[in-house]
């Protein structure tokens, strides 16, 4: 059962590793991007936590429509509207629900995955964070029981998939095959949202 309390948990510990990792994900984006993302996810996440821990909330939907809206307006460039979306999504999803079950969690994942795909136009195999959203959220469709293969490595599998693959979308795709050996950054930010989530919902 996910409540407001186990949101703010799971968002507390995506921030934490993200700050944690703030450098590495910024290498990542050196290699084959910008060279911002840890820039972006520290800042936006930093602001989600500063937001909803001085917010006293009623509603799940109320809580991650806070998430959404902070993320599109300080995280920017491509990553910002997309996780942006996925929350504003999973919002929409528990409109009037206080808790959500398993069942539930998934189709908010599911709805947030769609959100990302219809913004980013990206596809499975585009070395983007589609790669991670994709498999996690096969993971909650097919598993009754969230225990072997684990959430985390569900998610971390996929994230070191999008090492070998050749960028498609985003701005690693303008190396083409030079984006080859490099993980995808957005891949990594998005591994750390779920294996918080991991932990937050044991
Ligand atoms: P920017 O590329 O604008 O500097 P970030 O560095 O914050 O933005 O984020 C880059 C990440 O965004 C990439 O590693 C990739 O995972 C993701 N991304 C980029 N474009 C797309 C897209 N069209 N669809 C899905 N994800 C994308
Ligand atoms: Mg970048
Ligand atoms: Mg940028």
């Amino acid at each position: 059962k996910l409540g407001i309390q186990e949101v703010i948990n799971w968002l507390e510990k995506t921030n934490e590793k993200i700050q944690k990792n703030k450098e590495y994900l910024t290498s990542l984006d050196q290699a084959i991007g910008d060279g911002d993302h840890g820039i972006n996810m520290s800042r936006g996440f930093q602001e989600v936590i500063g937001k909803i821990t001085s917010t006293s909330y009623n509603s799940l939907a109320d809580l991650l429509k806070d998430v959404a809206m902070t993320l599109l307006s300080k995280v920017g460039g491509a990553s910002g509207p997309l996780y942006g979306t996925a929350f504003l999504k999973m919002s929409m999803s528990v409109k009037g629900k206080e808790a959500v079950d398993k069942q539930a969690l998934e189709n908010a994942l599911e709805d947030a995955l769609n959100g990302i795909l219809q913004r980013g136009k990206a596809q499975l195999g585009d070395k983007t964070l589609v790669d991670v959203w994709t498999p996690v959220v096969e993971f909650f469709k097919n598993h009754k029981v969230i225990e072997s293969p684990s959430l985390e490595e569900v998610s971390r599998n996929a994230m070191e998939s999008t090492k070998e693959v050749m960028a498609k979308k985003g701005r690693a795709a303008y190396l083409k095959e030079r984006s080859i050996g490099h993980l995808d950054p957005g891949s990594v930010s998005s591994y750390y949202l779920f294996a918080s989530l991991a932990e937050a919902i044991k």
